[in-house]
């Protein structure tokens, strides 16, 4: 079963980037204020020719053309020098957006709800921090500044073009209908046709591994023919895929090629017209011929970023959706007033419509030991984990003190409660952080105490480094005993006064066992404890035992009581005491 994670809509989208372009107004704005300079220094070229072209009509001096040589050379310098510094700080504002587009994401994504990413987690939640972010990355690094660049060029130059006379503006206008036409024919095929076209390369791997693969299958079957029958087909199923995506090029370049060329002929042609009537200078046919044909080079490269825009656009869509998950915690503010948890009539799902639990009851006491026991299945791990409020009841309540555990800010519910299981996870970072991260600003001191407490001071201290080693992937290996130190010791830090206890210590081997075994029990020491007990000899040093079945608790009693009520509890002690004795 999964979920799939929203998307955002386009309107959240145009807002989320407006706030981002007003959080840093002085290096948007210097950075177009630096493209706009550039822009125009490039402008000044038609002018000078146009001049140039004019005073050779009417005679000119070699001083003359040399000090228009002259003129161009600086502004061709002054151009390329106000460009590096624009594209340097619109690298730079990009990579401050993308940074800041990264952290909320980690922000949005670290508040899914557990659940949430359980469910939809480790494909569309990947999807979503690796190739999403690469193509927004890719956008907000390149496409964007290079678009924003291009519009600028454009404006600037068609504002030039118009003030060298009005009538210039008829011609460029020839041109928009083919662009527009034409873009919208292309925009509205070319996605599904690429889409089709890299399917049917994913096709053709997909075929070719499941070939070679299985390739002694293949053999012993005799589907050699078929195998190859099946490559074929999808190599030509990818050569159609391919070739209608050719065929969209073949009428879409030659189409903007038309849209370019229409202005600069038109230009032309209108120009010498209105020259020949005497109504415009020759200067003047130059300048604008020039303009008109430097619009060609920034049009097409809006056009053809275009494209990558969308994907960014839709990248940012799906990483923005992931705010949108409604949050299964509701911070109410108020205050426990004690330490004991309770649950009241409790019922949940994971799949709609299908309860796992039906109606449980659980009031623990303080300091209180309770095992739970049961068949697999049974509900006994989804019960622990409403009892560590990290699903909130589907009706009913589980609550400490009075307050519902998902009502708690989840530094706070910390403090309550954990829930500790077999995965332990190491986080990438130095000893230290790893532990101080169940209660930030903790003190050295407080850091080997927990440490001490849990047996590990010793192997810690002997590290080349002390708490400064790092740990976790690429750095210092652990052993999986250490590594459930590490997260015991974090847990005496965070100090909860109840913890749920999963299958804590079941998958280590015997040895580092006994040892994790009273270093847990130096953890357990004074807090309330509810143990789902997978062996038997825990549940009977427990004060009461909680047999769940069926998503019920079914028996509720000190084992002594449950072993004479002759119940489930009583059979299966019978027949573990009795297989344990022989
Ligand atoms: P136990 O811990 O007693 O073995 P669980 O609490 O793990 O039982 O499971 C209770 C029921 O909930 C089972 O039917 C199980 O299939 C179902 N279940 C557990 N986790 C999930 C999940 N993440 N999504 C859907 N169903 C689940």
């Amino acid at each position: 079963m999964t979920t799939h994670l929203p998307v955002a809509d386009t309107r959240t989208v145009r807002k989320y980037v407006g706030t981002l372009a007003r959080r840093h107004p002085r290096m948007l704005y210097g950075a177009l204020a630096l493209h706009v300079a550039a822009a125009v220094a490039g402008l000044a070229a038609p002018r000078l020719l146009g001049g140039l072209v004019e005073s050779v009509e009417q005679g000119t001096t070699t001083d003359h053309v040399d000090t228009i040589i002259g003129l161009l050379a600086v502004f061709l310098v002054a151009q390329t020098v106000l460009t590096r510094f624009a594209r340097y700080l619109s690298q730079v504002l990009g990579e401050q957006v993308l940074a800041e587009l990264r952290e909320d994401f980690v922000d949005n994504t670290l508040a899914l709800p557990v659940g949430v990413v359980e469910d939809a987690g480790s494909g569309d939640l990947l999807t979503r921090t690796s190739r999403d972010v690469d193509q927004l990355g890719w956008s907000v690094r390149m496409a964007l500044p290079e678009w924003t660049i291009a519009v600028v060029t454009a404006v600037l130059t068609f504002v030039a073009a118009i003030t060298v006379g009005w009538w210039v503006a008829l011609p460029c206008l020839l041109g928009v209908p083919p662009l527009v036409i034409g873009l919208r024919w292309y925009l509205k095929r070319a996605k599904d046709g690429y889409l089709r076209e890299s399917a049917t390369y994913s096709q053709i791997n997909a075929t070719l591994t499941e070939t070679v693969e299985g390739a002694r299958t293949v053999e012993a079957l005799g589907l050699g023919e078929r195998r190859v029958r099946a490559s074929d087909d999808d190599i030509h199923k990818s050569y159609l895929a391919e070739r209608y995506t050719l065929y969209l090029r073949t009428v879409f370049f030659p189409n903007m090629e038309i849209a370019y060329l229409i202005p600069t002929v038109a230009t032309l042609l209108f120009g010498g017209y209105l020259y020949t009537q005497g109504q415009v200078s020759l200067g003047a046919v130059t300048a604008a011929t020039l303009y008109v044909q430097m619009l060609i080079d920034p049009v097409d490269r809006i056009v053809s970023i275009l494209d990558e825009l969308q994907l960014g656009a839709a990248s940012l869509a799906r990483l923005l959706g992931v705010a949108q998950v409604p949050d299964d915690r509701e911070v109410s503010g108020r205050e426990p007033t004690g330490e004991q948890i309770a649950a009241d009539d409790v019922r949940f799902s994971y799949v709609e419509g299908r309860d796992v639990l039906h109606g449980v009851d659980l009031d623990v006491g303080v300091g209180e030991r309770i095992a739970m026991v049961g068949p697999s299945g049974a509900g006994k791990s989804t019960l622990g984990r409403l009892l560590a409020g990290i699903h909130p009841p589907r009706t009913g309540s589980v609550t400490v003190g009075g307050v519902g555990l998902t009502e708690l800010p989840l530094d706070d519910l910390r403090g309550h409660v954990a829930l500790v299981t077999q995965e332990h996870h190491v986080f990438v970072g130095s000893v230290r952080e790893n532990l101080v991260l169940a209660r930030p600003g903790s003190s050295d001191d407080q850091v080997r105490e927990a440490l001490d407490a849990v047996d590990a001071l010793d192997w810690v201290e002997a590290l080349p480094e002390g708490l400064d080693t790092e740990v976790g992937s690429g750095g210092r290996a652990v052993t999986a005993a250490q590594a459930q130190q590490i997260a015991l010791a974090r847990l005496v830090l965070a100090d909860p006064h109840t913890l749920v206890l999963d299958e804590a210590t079941s998958l280590i081997d015997p040895r580092a066992a006994r040892h994790l075994e009273r270093s847990l029990a130096a953890v357990l020491e004074g807090r309330t404890v509810i143990a789902i007990a997978h062996r038997l000899f825990s549940a009977h040093d427990a004060d009461r035992v909680a047999v769940v079945e069926d998503g019920r608790i079914a028996e509720l009693g000190s084992h002594d009581e449950l072993v004479e009520a002759g119940g489930s509890y009583a059979a299966l002690w019978d027949s573990w005491h009795g297989r344990s004795s022989t």
